[in-house]
């Protein structure tokens, strides 16, 4: 048996052939069309599927279905993509089209909540029935198993968390436009905006002798946070002290998450905790204590890299399906 997935970001589109045990046969990766229309993308990933199984000798007729873990928001009672906040388009049909092109079923996810199914069948927290995967990068998402059932919501688009407010004053203002929420203050976009932020504070002293003054010759529109974690992997002292801000911000989200869903494991991933694993994890194992009621989950770093969404894609047919995967 095989699987398609899918994983759509507003940067990338990648699509892989896997068998059940979860072994990639093929795997593409093309940068996501930005014009025209949401059809454009829809035929993108379905030349894309094609190609995928001319690259190996598997017929489409031993395709079980595609799974497809995307970024929303999600309409899934339609099975579009509603007003992509990063993709120039009203909305995205992904559902029935597929289903007419390749006859098989198709299954959708926001893309946090594949990585949490990814996790669950293929990676750390294989089997785990509380199970959070909380995913770090351009922004802030989830996914959610509670007593071994994957949480979806109404439309498909539970645990916006990046969106919960962690920061009672509203310093800094998020993409979406309210203040106080969890991803203006350390997502990869986040980072920079809030170090600029405290930087601000700092003595002036200080701030002209760090490494971050020479990265960015003083200009802070150029800041990013690879340099923050850059400068604090080369023991700057005002790095440091950011990205131990960060890290408390970090540890009040994911307290939050812990007293909602009481997990047994937290795994972490993407970009911004994969380049950093130890600069994120360390100031989050010190300051959770401060904010969480429940009992301490362990907290854990994915170890299927930036596939594991892809995962989560071909694990969604795996559960539609009612299967389980074989070791
Ligand atoms: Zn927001």
């Amino acid at each position: 048996m095989y699987l398609i997935g899918v994983d759509v970001g507003a940067t990338n589109i990648r699509v892989a052939l896997a068998n059940e045990k979860g072994r990639f046969l093929a795997k593409i990766t093309e940068k996501t069309v930005r014009k025209g229309s949401g059809i454009e993308l829809t035929n993108q990933i379905a030349d894309m599927v094609k190609r995928v199984i001319r690259e190996t000798d598997v017929s489409m007729e031993d395709v079980k279905g595609i799974g497809i873990g995307t970024i929303g928001p999600l309409d899934l009672k339609r099975g579009v993509i509603v007003n992509p906040a990063n993709l120039p388009f009203n909305e995205v049909p992904l559902r029935d089209p597929l289903e007419k092109e390749f006859n098989k079923p198709v299954y959708i996810l926001n893309d946090a909540a594949a990585g949490v199914v990814g996790e669950q069948l293929y990676g750390v927290g294989k089997g785990v029935k509380n199970l959070v995967y909380v995913t770090i990068s351009t922004g802030i998402g989830a996914g959610v198993f509670v007593d071994g059932n994957l949480l979806v919501g109404k439309d498909g688009n539970a645990h916006e968390v990046g969106h919960m407010v962690v920061d009672i004053e509203g310093r800094m203002v998020c993409g979406c436009g309210k203040r106080g929420h969890w991803e203006a203050y350390t997502s990869g976009t986040g980072i920079p905006k809030y170090a600029i932020f405290l930087i601000d504070k700092f003595p002036r002293k200080d701030v002209e002798d760090s490494l971050l003054y020479k990265l960015t010759g003083g200009d802070w529109e150029k800041l990013t946070a690879k340099m923050v974690y850059d400068a604090a992997k080369r023991g700057d002292e005002v790095a440091l002290q950011i990205v131990e801000e960060v890290g408390r911000i970090n540890a009040i989200g994911l307290a939050n998450i812990v007293n909602v869903y009481d997990p047994s494991l937290i795994v972490l991933g993407g970009s911004v905790v994969l380049n950093n694993v130890e600069l994120v994890l360390k100031p989050v194992k010190k300051y959770i204590g401060d904010y969480v009621v429940n009992r301490l989950p362990r907290i854990e770093v994915t170890r299927l890299g930036g596939d594991v969404g892809l995962y989560g894609a071909i694990g969604a047919v795996l559960l539609e399906m009612r299967l389980e995967p074989v070791e």
